[in-house]
């Protein structure tokens, strides 16, 4: 889009304070040997939110980019009136991530995930002309294949290949973007691993994750949606979390938004909830260890078969390093729930019934968590609760448009050798 500045920014070390040069887009500081993550010092102290038309843009103050990518939505937030009510709660505020026209929501692949998508990919300029490298259980990989198609922007995606069933949009992607799988029985975490292993192979680069500062603001805006439709920084923040980024990520917004000085100073209550029996963060936080508690592969492989919401089985979240989801849970005493499928299940529906749209197992999930605390007494009903909705409206809008699905350009076995994936990526792009 013409007129766009690039946003200026210093990216630093939270550890040291050491300031990074950007311009090769770094994960980690060079001087620390303890893992923790780099952040984005923005120039302008006060956010001031553009027009609804740039999509996620209207966050560009604080958001890592040099240029706009067409095709984005931002989150949106509104006042809950349906499940409020049932609720008994009076300042209830849903913010929605994904597909609801009627309510200014246009995120065509459901889900916050392209938040991350326009923000990671509007961070890189002309320079960088490596494969971009994504390992992703599903939505991740659909934000990231749609925005890339569009722009045209070489991707290489790595799924787990029973969660190829994800990849679903509403026009053909274009071949500037691949899929690998590792093969059938494997879980996120194998993808992890075939992605470090391609990252690797000369002329593909690693997104980073978590590690990537664009990654996390892109995720931060939901707390920015919020915070600027209610004017204050929430009490309560409930959502669902895998790997935790997207509550790291509003952590981190609650931090510049106290700097802002015009949302008040109050930290946000981090209440994050996994699906039973995926459990590493829930188990890691009830001995307040910031040691995460070991998983053997083959448990948690059959625990992310057991789980409705698939999205949320991430083996390794970035929960120790500095700076992570412990020091996020710690900061804001926070709290970490539990919930199984039926409880998601049944909390999907009150939620159609009661605000008129479907949400992802994910969301599902965090709408249980709120639902539990309201039973435990746990919340006031004058207290201000941001409810994240990270994906809606993925029924409906499978349902209103024809299906195109991402194919598989080659299948890898659960554990490849690094030769192996080195001569077989050579050349598909
Ligand atoms: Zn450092």
């Amino acid at each position: 889009m013409s007129g766009f500045k690039a946003t200026e920014y210093k990216v630093r070390c939270i550890s040291c304070n050491f300031e990074i040069d950007d311009s090769a887009y770094p994960l980690e500081c060079p001087n620390c040997t303890e893992p923790g993550f780099l952040r984005a010092d923005y120039a302008k102290k006060q956010l001031n939110p553009g027009d609804e038309s740039l999509g996620l843009y209207r966050f560009a103050d604080w958001l890592p980019v040099k240029h706009m990518l067409k095709g984005s939505g931002a989150p949106i937030t509104y006042k809950s009136e349906g499940l409020a009510q049932k609720l008994g709660l009076n300042n209830l505020w849903i913010t929605f991530n994904g597909w609801w026209p009627e309510k200014g929501a246009v995120m065509k692949t459901g889900t916050f995930k392209e938040c991350e998508a326009f923000s990671v990919l509007g961070r890189m300029g002309d320079d960088f002309t490596d494969v971009l490298v994504v390992a992703s259980a599903g939505n991740t990989a659909r934000a990231f294949a749609r925005v890339c198609s569009e722009n045209n922007i070489p991707l290489l995606l790595v799924v787990p290949r029973d969660n190829i069933g994800t990849l679903w949009f509403d026009s053909p992607i274009n071949d500037n973007v691949k899929l690998i799988c590792p093969d059938s029985g494997s879980d996120y975490f194998d993808a992890i691993v075939l992605s470090q292993l391609a990252s690797n192979v000369e002329g593909y680069s690693p997104e980073g994750g978590a590690k990537n500062i664009a990654r996390r603001d892109g995720m931060a805006t939901t707390m920015l949606s919020a915070a600027t439709t209610m004017k204050e920084i929430p009490e309560f923040y409930f959502q669902a979390v895998g790997s935790g980024t997207g509550a790291i990520a509003a952590w981190e917004a609650n931090l510049r938004l106290i700097e802002d000085g015009r949302f008040g100073n109050r930290k946000s209550k981090l209440m994050v909830s996994q699906n039973i029996p995926f459990l590493p963060i829930y188990d890691s936080w009830q001995k307040r260890s910031p040691e995460l508690v070991d998983l053997k592969p083959e448990d948690a492989r059959s625990w992310a078969e057991a789980i409705d919401a698939k999205v949320l089985s991430n083996r390794k979240p970035p929960y120790s390093l500095k700076g992570g989801l412990y020091d996020a849970l710690v900061d804001t005493d926070g709290e970490v729930l539990k919930v199984d499928n039926t409880e998601a299940t049944r909390a999907a529906k009150l939620f159609h019934e009661l605000e008129g749209i479907d949400i992802s197992p994910a969301a599902a999930v965090s709408v249980a968590s709120l639902i539990h605390d309201v039973e435990d007494k746990k919340i006031a009903a004058h207290q201000s609760v941001m409810l994240n909705i990270t994906g809606g409206g993925m029924e409906r809008f499978k349902a209103e448009h024809k299906l195109y699905y991402l194919e598989p350009s080659m299948i890898f076995p659960k554990e490849s050798h690094p030769s192996e994936v080195e001569k077989k990526l050579k050349g598909l792009f």
